[in-house]
């Protein structure tokens, strides 16, 4: 057993450094013995070993979990949010250091990372923490006969696997809730960035969890999230990642029945009506355009535009995408980091070639950044990219990119807008910019979209239920929804021998 204490803040992270599974609460490698690389996408130089999971640690974790689930799923609520809060109390407390290492895992800028990463995942945890105190039951009197009331009880052991595009924020969103209404865990954080799963790990044992209520497994989706989802003794998977995966993993855990909640991928329409408040528009579609590199799922790529105001916002849109600043992530100025990986950056100028031979024209960006400093000089750059002359049926503008490329098309009238930009499998989200609130809400409700934000985007309640339509996902997330995924409603019902007036 390896336990591994030290706490990569610096530039570059010591070669021999060794990331760890949490299981039944100790860091441990992987049964197998053997590691995979994670690498620093700003400078595509290695960063860190990671265990390369397998079924035996899936089988050991899920021992854990399972071993811990009835002493768990008895503590009280206000025992289970005290410790969810010393959780919390540690993530705040290493802030900076997990925003670093944010940044140097995934290629994000640091200022990202500890204005939105890093303060979300705290804030996921005591959002869970404190709503399991303020929960209710439902009680349903069938006339005189009897009393029903809801019982809510945990699961089990939950399955929870992540994504690498925001890596904290989007693990804490699933454990928290589970943990919270009673569950234990089996975490599978994706392995393209893992740095700050590892330590949060390290934190849970600082936080005196109870050993085996949270288990973390790192390693390759294939291999350790396909074992947690067909694990006999895990009966609920919540997945956040791409659409494939999701059907793969749908088909897998349908038979068996689990409880799943899939959040998936996007295509997510930004409509710009000509009475809108330009002066904001602008700036915000180009924020939900780039954001964390376009690697959002809720990122707007497809930009309508009434056609009356259609020439002068795109050149609005280029002057404030050309002014965007790329660079190495760990630089206080930079808005623009690295993309993910090697891998991903091809695909993504895959995609500028395929927009090209669509017929498109690319206005702005889609190289390399200049002026990179010498260590970024392997990294996966790409200049925001800004593409016109495409219609929406084409594939450029149906299939996720996932990038820092966006699409700015016009149109005439709201029916047309709202027909293309449900032209697409995906339904996850849409924002609308318009100076008439009677449209805002026709086009909303018109609109296949599990969230649509008129006049804003990513304007984040923790409460309200998050998710997709059709491709993007099944299920919901957030507040009440995320609390009754991780628990079965079960009814009692109690018969009555008297009815009320007997006794008289
Ligand atoms: P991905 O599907 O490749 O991987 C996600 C996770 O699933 C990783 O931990 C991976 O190891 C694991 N995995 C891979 N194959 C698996 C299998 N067969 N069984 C079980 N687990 C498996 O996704 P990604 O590339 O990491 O993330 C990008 C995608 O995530 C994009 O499509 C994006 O839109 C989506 N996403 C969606 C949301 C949302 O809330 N809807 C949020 C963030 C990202």
């Amino acid at each position: 057993m390896s336990r591994t204490t030290s706490q990569p803040d610096a530039r570059t992270v010591a070669a021999e450094h060794r990331l760890a599974h949490l299981i039944g609460g100790e860091m441990v490698p992987a049964a197998s013995g053997d590691w995979l690389e994670t690498v620093e996408p700003a400078t595509g130089r290695f960063l860190a070993h990671l265990p390369d999971g397998d079924t035996r640690d899936v089988d050991r974790a899920v021992a854990a979990a399972t071993q811990a689930a009835r002493r768990w799923a008895r503590t009280p609520a206000a025992e289970r949010s005290r410790v969810l809060l010393r959780l919390a109390e540690r993530v705040e407390a290493n802030a900076e250091a997990l925003a670093r290492l944010e940044s140097i895992d995934t290629g994000k800028p640091l200022t990202l990372a500890r204005a939105v990463d890093i303060p979300r995942a705290v804030a996921n945890l005591r959002f869970f923490a404190t709503a399991i105190l303020h929960t209710r039951s439902d009680a349903h009197i069938t006339d005189e006969a009897a009393i029903n009331y809801t019982l809510r009880q945990p699961r089990g052991v939950a399955g929870c696997i992540s994504p690498w595009n925001l890596p904290l924020y989007l693990f804490t969103w699933k454990i928290a809730p589970a943990l919270a209404t009673g569950n234990t865990v089996v975490g599978k954080p994706s392995e393209v960035t893992p740095m700050t799963a590892h330590r949060l790990g390290e934190l849970a044992i600082e936080a005196e969890l109870p050993p085996g209520v949270l288990n973390i497994v790192h390693g390759l989706g294939p291999k350790v999230g396909a074992a947690l989802v067909e694990h006999p003794a895990v009966p609920a998977i919540s997945f956040t990642g791409g659409t494939a995966t999701g059907a793969a993993i749908a088909a897998a855990a349908g038979p068996m029945f689990k409880k799943l909640s899939l959040e998936l991928g996007g295509k997510n329409p930004t409509i710009v009506f000509a009475d809108a408040d330009l002066d904001h528009a602008v700036p915000t579609a180009v924020r939900a355009a780039f954001a964390n590199q376009g690697q959002i799922c809720l990122c707007g790529s497809r930009v309508f535009v009434e056609r009356s105001i259609f020439d002068s916002f795109v050149a609005a849109f280029v002057r404030r995408t050309e002014a965007l600043t790329s660079g190495d992530p760990l630089e206080p100025e930079t808005e623009q980091g690295a993309l993910v990986s090697k891998s991903h950056l091809e695909k993504v100028q895959s995609y500028l070639r395929l927009a090209e031979t669509e017929g498109g024209r690319i206005v702005t960006g889609g190289d390399r950044p200049a002026g990179l400093p010498v260590r970024c000089g392997d990294g996966y750059f790409l200049r925001p990219a800004v593409i016109t002359g495409l219609d929406a049926a084409c594939r450029t503008n149906r299939e996720e990119i996932f990038g820092p490329v966006v699409s700015i098309i016009p149109f005439d009238d709201e029916a047309e807008v709202v027909a293309a930009a449900n032209a697409t499998e995906y339904g996850l989200a849409a924002s609308v910019w318009t100076g008439s609130i009677d449209r805002g809400h026709r086009v909303a409700a018109e609109l296949q979209a599990g969230t649509v934000w008129v006049n804003c985007w990513l304007l984040r309640d923790l409460r309200v239920p998050f998710g997709g339509m059709k491709s993007s996902g099944v299920g919901r997330e957030g507040g009440d929804e995320a609390m009754h995924f991780f628990t079965e409603p079960k009814n009692v019902c109690i018969k009555r021998n008297e009815r009320p007036g007997d006794a008289e």
